[in-house]
């Protein structure tokens, strides 16, 4: 079965049935910019019908510290496609972020941030910035899964899956064909993250074959992010997982000179939301000076989803054709370009008196030259062969010499398990370590098959029962040693499925 993530059929057919969006007027300038938002839709005959749900500010201090009203989630499973203005998260604690609620919740796994400069009307260094962040949502290191394991030592859980990656990096690929863009750019660390960062690149690699029509390329995040920065204009889209993804569509939001302007895309399986990238700022509320520009770029993208091309291109090239004139809010008013310092709601005039129109010296807008389709197939797994090879547990030991600890553990292990090596923040301490490391509390014990080759470069595990790793925890903990947790050493369809410490 397909997930439709994107209905193309309605691109012509205007007698076609209105769809229905669930919309949070927000909070702070929220209402002021979805007023003009939707006024501006609405004249340019988009074929929509709003639901008005309550989430935000009032929601919070009524008790809910979830921030959204009970009946506002049937709307939304209802309608499935939410346009959001900003909300007022209130200070102090137990108030959850509503975004992360419904991203979770909801099962937002895209997050795609367009960023394209409008220079000269709004200032940048790279008037030629036009790229797209696609941003995986729910994974990685934001799985929110830490501990503290010792005195000295907390962890947080990098969780990379195959469906995961699969999702996303399908999705932007799909978005490179369906909006007409030429290349995919995807960012890893898997130089040092070999099996997390190193399945989302395979994944790339293999899903990029089947898109011979657009050009591949993969770079590490650290140089990429550099080039990025330095170069915005050789990127088309990019492809990231969750944190890469945060930092650099902050990066590229700032230097494309339109954190203001910038709307925001979360994509589920089923459902969608779209809002622009920055708060309710409390500060300009009910002045009627807010610019829409973000929200209303948000809805653009919202009827390009909902296959509305035509429409969002009108709206766009409208949009581009008030800036290109001057008509500019405070926020971006600037002597050598505005005409005029507009309200929010005389912004919303003038891009509805503009309508039909195309900028002059601005790209004009082209989502309609896609395939205006997004599919993506059901992810199958495909079972492969499981074997255990030993186990690295885990020990909080306060002493400070490795040599010490190994001694102790090569004395204790027993029955079909011997220790191979100790790590202490990942670097090799025992045996053979350097006397320079520096070691924690946290010691990682790695115990392999007893007629395990171990002296080779590339070891040559032996096949490990799990009761033999029971035995030796039980042991462990009868001799006093502290075990804080035990990672299993798997190897997949024969390949080792484990990292080697630095330095093994
Ligand atoms: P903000 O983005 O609301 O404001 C930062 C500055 O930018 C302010 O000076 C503001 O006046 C200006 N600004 C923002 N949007 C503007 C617009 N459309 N037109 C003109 N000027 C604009 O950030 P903040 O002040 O840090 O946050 C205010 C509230 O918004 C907080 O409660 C925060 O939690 C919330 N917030 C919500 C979202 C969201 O709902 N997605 C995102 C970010 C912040």
């Amino acid at each position: 079965m397909e997930a439709e993530l994107l209905n193309g059929s309605s691109k012509k057919n205007k007698t076609a049935k209105k769809v229905k969006i669930a919309v949070a007027q927000g909070d702070g300038i929220g209402p002021e910019i979805m007023g003009a938002t939707l006024k501006i839709l609405k004249a340019a005959g988009a074929n929509i019908e709003p639901s008005f749900i309550e989430l935000g500010e009032q929601v919070y201090l009524s008790g809910n510290t979830s921030g959204i009203e009970k009946n506002a989630w049937k709307t939304i499973s209802d309608a499935k496609i939410i346009l959001k203005a900003p909300v007022t998260t209130p200070q102090g604690k137990g108030y959850k972020s509503l975004n992360v609620t419904l991203r979770k919740s909801l099962g937002l796994f895209a997050n795609v941030r367009p960023v394209t400069a409008l220079h000269p009307y709004v200032k940048t260094n790279f008037p030629n910035m036009d790229v797209v962040i696609v941003r995986e949502n729910e994974e990685d290191l934001y799985a929110g899964i830490e501990h503290q394991q010792t005195n000295d030592v907390v962890q947080c859980l990098k969780l990379i899956t195959r469906p995961g990656c699969e999702r996303i990096i399908r999705y932007a690929f799909e978005y490179a064909k369906a909006y007409g863009r030429k290349k995919v750019t995807c960012m890893i660390k898997d130089n040092i993250m070999k099996l997390t960062d190193g399945l989302f690149h395979k994944i790339f690699v293999e899903i990029a074959a089947e898109y011979p029509n657009i050009i591949n390329e993969s770079q590490i995040i650290d140089i990429g992010a550099a080039h990025l920065a330095a170069h915005p204009e050789r990127y088309d889209v990019i492809v990231t997982s969750n944190l890469y993804g945060d930092i650099i569509s902050d990066i590229a939001a700032e230097i494309g000179g339109s954190v203001g302007l910038a709307g925001s895309a979360n994509i589920g399986k089923n459902i969608a939301m779209f809002e622009a990238i920055h708060g309710s700022a409390p500060d300009i509320a009910g002045k009627n000076k807010a610019n829409p520009s973000g929200l209303l770029n948000a809805a653009i993208n919202m009827l390009a989803y909902i296959g509305q091309t035509e429409i969002a291109d009108t709206i766009k090239n409208a949009w581009l054709t008030t800036l290109e004139e001057g008509y500019h809010t405070a926020d971006i008013y600037n002597n050598k370009f505005s005409i005029k310092k507009v309200s929010t709601s005389e912004f919303a005039d003038a891009v509805i008196e503009r309508l039909g129109e195309k900028p002059k010296k601005l790209p004009e807008s082209t989502l309609a030259n896609g395939t205006g389709k997004i599919t993506i197939p059901e992810y199958k797994r495909k079972e492969a062969d499981k074997q255990l090879l030993g186990v690295d547990v885990f020990i909080d030991w306060k002493g400070s010499n490795p040599e010490e600890i190994g001694k102790i553990l090569s004395n204790i292990s027993a029955f079909k398990l011997k220790l191979k090596m100790i790590t202490n923040r990942g670097v090799k301490v025992y045996p053979k370590g350097l006397k320079e490391t520096y070691c924690t509390d946290h010691w990682r014990c790695r115990f392999v098959a007893i007629d395990a080759d171990i002296n080779n470069s590339e070891p040559v595990y032996k096949p490990v029962e799990f009761e033999q790793v029971i035995a030796l925890l039980s042991k462990l903990h009868n001799e006093g040693m502290d075990v804080i947790k035990t990672e299993n050493l798997y190897e997949f369809n024969g390949k080792r499925a484990f990292s080697l410490g630095q330095g093994e």
